[in-house]
């Protein structure tokens, strides 16, 4: 069923409290924790509690959650200082652009110079 937990989910696992992370903002309905492999200084995952495979998933089924989610990531930039300087929100959708773990995360990464992509 649409947005319930799946038994072999990584991300699913942190919201269940069965694997730990290190949480820098929590809301009734997302988490956000630190990236266990940063690629910048700032590199914090915002997560849904509920579970659906990727961004667009989610927005489909849950438009509002999804402003949300986008709403506590430019709050964690705000907390982590990087909303002056600048940072990069990104999804990555699908296993060709990178993604590995399949529910919806964006990632909030600042602190460095960030290339332009496009
Ligand atoms: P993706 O490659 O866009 O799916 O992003 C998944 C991210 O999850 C990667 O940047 C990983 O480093 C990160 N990651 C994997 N396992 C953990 C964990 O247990 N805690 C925090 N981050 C994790």
């Amino acid at each position: 069923m649409a947005g319930e937990p799946q038994a072999d989910c990584l991300f699913c696992k942190i919201v269940a409290g069965d694997i730990p992370a290190t949480i820098v903002r929590e809301s009734p309905n997302t988490i956000s924790f630190r990236d266990i492999n940063p690629q910048a200084p700032t590199h914090v995952l915002v997560i849904p509690r509920v579970h659906y495979a990727n961004a667009a998933e989610l927005a489909d089924n849950e438009p509002q959650l999804c402003g949300e989610l986008l709403s506590e990531a430019g709050a964690v930039a705000e907390q982590e200082k990087v909303d002056v300087t600048g940072y990069r929100i990104v999804f990555n959708t699908g296993a060709g652009a990178g993604q590995t773990v399949f529910h919806t995360h964006a990632h909030v990464l600042g602190g460095r110079d960030l290339q332009r992509l496009v």
